[in-house]
């Protein structure tokens, strides 16, 4: 019989490296296993990180976990065929610790985090992958990974958006696709002076910058580019049931969006360094399995815990604090000897008391929001028209906003349609 451990964590992305270094920080005896050959090899995103629930854990952080750039503009476009309106928001603000978010790529910062918890007492095991649960009755009692049974009091399931784990504890059915979003991205290298050129920044300043429009074809998504060091991240996001329905590809859309010549002069030039795919859970609230059962929890995107409004995509801080919310159930848990179901209960109130299950509360209704085609062709249509009409000098008498208004919108959406949908957004956002 192998060491029976306190905890057995799932993962070591940033909802498993959380919650093992809490654990391991209490002294329990904590075992994290990844299946990729390090933490953070088979990981991706789009690269914005929000900090406060990773400075709880490490104040000042960003001396040391290798962070790109902070963010200190925030850019918002609609894109048409060919033209692009967009919103751009920066602040000195965001440029003074604690600063307000951060780029990063994963292969580095998961990497980074799991020495934490190795630091912290945890043992990580890399190259290991989590195949099974191990029973005792009805309560989990451990993994079974590479052949090897690994019993322990609870497993906390951190393994992301398909987690096997929870399905095999009944804590789930099979995904929706309409509750996923495929994710693509590349990273391109281009030299540090012609990013801060190009995006308007000096020294660690960094741009994240979100796109809706014409690349996507109506399918609901949008694209992103946020800015490293010495290169850009650059993907698309797009709800994976009408890709399929559409037979089109994320990475055709990808193709598309880097294509707008809005984009395509950020770009010039840029040598593809990697290119990665990977899943984004987006049905909020109602996507969310059983959190807990005798034995085991469920954190971060396993438990779909991720905020999507159309306008940021925040999924790591939420892992994070999920990660820490389970570790100090279990915690409690073994003060008192019982990790049962009941005892176990205290997580989702935990959770309840955080930005986690508040945020996901506020914003249930956004995911059938975002579904909304029309945000995705005809008002980025509309937007650049009318824009195209206020800024256009012709030699002939200019009309009043309002009609050039009425005419953009004239043919593409009716006028009740689109005072419905200032009301939904209204309502859900
Ligand atoms: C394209 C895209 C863009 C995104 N952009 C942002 C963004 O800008 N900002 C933001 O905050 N969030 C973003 N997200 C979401 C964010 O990446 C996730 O919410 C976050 O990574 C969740 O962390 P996690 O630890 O729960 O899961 P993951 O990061 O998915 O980690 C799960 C870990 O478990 C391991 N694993 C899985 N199964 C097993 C197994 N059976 N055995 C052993 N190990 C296993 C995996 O290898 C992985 O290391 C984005 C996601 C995508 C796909």
């Amino acid at each position: 019989m192998n060491q029976k451990f306190d905890a057995v964590i799932v993962g070591a992305g940033p909802a498993g490296c959380a919650c093992g270094i809490v654990l391991a920080k209490a002294g329990l005896e904590t075992l994290i296993v990844e299946r990729g050959k390090f933490a953070g090899a088979k990981n991706m995103w789009g690269g914005a990180f929000y900090g406060p629930s990773l400075s709880e854990l490490f104040p000042n952080f960003w001396d040391e976990a290798p962070v790109e750039r902070y963010i200190s503009r925030h850019k918002f476009s609609l894109l048409s065929k060919d033209a692009a309106f967009s919103a751009d928001f920066t602040t000195k603000k965001f440029g003074e610790p604690p600063y307000n978010g951060f780029s990063l790529l994963r292969s580095k910062f998961d990497r980074w985090f799991a020495s934490k918890a190795e630091q912290a007492g945890a043992v990580v095991a890399t190259g290991l992958e989590a195949e099974d649960l191990l029973w005792e009755g009805n309560a989990v009692a451990g993994i079974k990974a590479g052949g090897d049974e690994l019993p322990a009091n609870v497993v906390i399931a951190c393994d992301g958006v398909n987690s096997i784990l929870a399905e095999k504890a009944g804590l789930r059915g099979k995904i929706s696709p309409r509750d996923i979003k495929q994710g693509v991205k590349e990273v391109i290298q281009l030299p540090r002076q012609i990013i801060e050129q190009r995006f308007n920044l000096q020294g660690e300043e960094g741009t994240a910058w979100e796109f809706i429009g014409s690349f996507s074809r109506g399918l609901p998504g949008g694209a992103f580019i946020y800015t490293n060091q010495e290169n850009l991240s650059v993907g698309v996001v797009v709800q994976l049931d009408k890709l399929a329905e559409k037979e089109v590809s994320a990475n055709d859309l990808l193709e598309d969006f880097k294509r707008h010549p809005e984009v395509a002069n950020l770009l010039a030039e840029g040598q593809l360094m990697e290119y990665s795919a990977h899943l984004v859970p987006v049905g909020g609230k109602a996507m969310m399995p059983g959190l807990y059962t005798d034995g085991m929890l469920v954190a971060g995107d396993a438990a779909g815990l991720t905020l999507s409004t159309g306008l940021v995509l925040e999924g790591a801080n939420f892992a994070i604090a999920s990660g820490k919310a389970a570790a100090e159930t279990v915690i409690r848990a073994k003060k008192r000897g019982d990790f049962s179901k009941k005892s176990l209960s205290h997580y989702p109130q935990l959770l309840k008391q955080s930005f986690v299950l508040k945020d996901l509360t506020s914003f249930e209704k956004a995911p059938s929001l975002l579904e909304n085609p029309r945000f995705y062709s005809q008002y980025p249509e509309m937007v650049c028209e009318l824009a195209e009409k206020v800024f256009t000098s012709d030699g002939l008498p200019r009309k009043k906003l309002w009609s050039m208004l009425r005419e953009s919108q004239r043919g593409k959406i009716s006028f009740w349609r689109l005072l419905r949908d200032l009301l939904r957004i209204k309502r859900s956002l």
